[in-house]
């Protein structure tokens, strides 16, 4: 029996023989203390990759074949955040694929000297059905497992590509779009957030390569300060 559980029949006893009230000893105040310490919020990986896996939390648990909970070392000084997985990343298990991968990775070595400094997830960690971009209800379910990344990653810069993510960080109330939002860096728990375009809008829209370059210049900007 531990000894807060002994403590506990202990105060039960003595209720049971009426006393109700304790002198507040320097012993009894010692242990008070103890129990009101906060206790450490430890985030192990592998319990919340098996919690992603198999969270029905909201209803792209219904549709979506596995969850995609994300690529990378937890001693990454980058997150990369991307929206959500498509049929292609849900097939294949992984966060991007194809050109968008290569894309993003030439993206990457801009801010990285080295892509195992980067940690990749989703927004929203599950495939909507169709493709279809998540409703605001799915992000909000989904954010409290990128606190959880965050909190567990502890990166020295957190960089958003696409829409998405900036729902969750800034809430769905206030409809901020990506171009109002890239012009600014967010602070999530003292991490600076940026946020950019996704490689697919570069596909469909050749100019955005330079905005996303401009983005990177910021990020790499910080990431200077950060280590200097
Ligand atoms: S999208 Fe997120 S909240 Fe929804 S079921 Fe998947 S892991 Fe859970």
């Amino acid at each position: 029996m531990g000894k807060y559980a002994i403590l506990r029949s202990y105060l039960i006893y003595l209720k049971n023989l009426g006393i109700e009230d304790l002198p507040k000893t320097p012993s009894i105040e010692r242990f008070l203390s103890e129990i009101k310490k906060p206790k450490r919020f430890i985030v192990n990986e592998e319990t919340l990759k098996e919690e992603v896996l198999n969270c029905a939390a909201c209803p792209l648990s219904q549709t979506r074949k596995t969850a995609i909970f994300g690529e990378g070392k937890l001693s990454a000084k980058i997150l990369g955040i991307l929206d959500y997985p498509r049929r292609d990343e849900e097939l294949q298990g992984l966060v991007i694929t194809g050109g968008y991968r290569t894309m993003l990775q030439r993206l990457l070595q801009t801010v990285a000297s080295n892509l195992e400094e980067v940690f990749l997830t989703h927004a929203v960690k599950c495939r909507p059905y169709n493709d279809r971009p998540p409703e605001d209800e799915e992000v909000l379910a989904c954010k409290e497992y990128l606190v959880k990344q965050i909190q567990m990653i502890k990166p020295k810069v957190i960089l958003c590509f696409g829409s998405t993510p900036i729902k969750s960080f800034l809430g769905t109330e206030k409809k901020i779009t990506l171009n109002e939002a890239r012009k600014t860096t967010f602070n999530f728990e003292g991490i600076p957030v940026f946020f950019t375009f996704h490689p697919e809008d570069m596909a469909k829209n050749p100019q955005v390569r330079r905005l996303i370059w401009e983005d990177l210049q910021r990020v790499k900007e910080c990431l200077k300060k950060e280590s200097s």
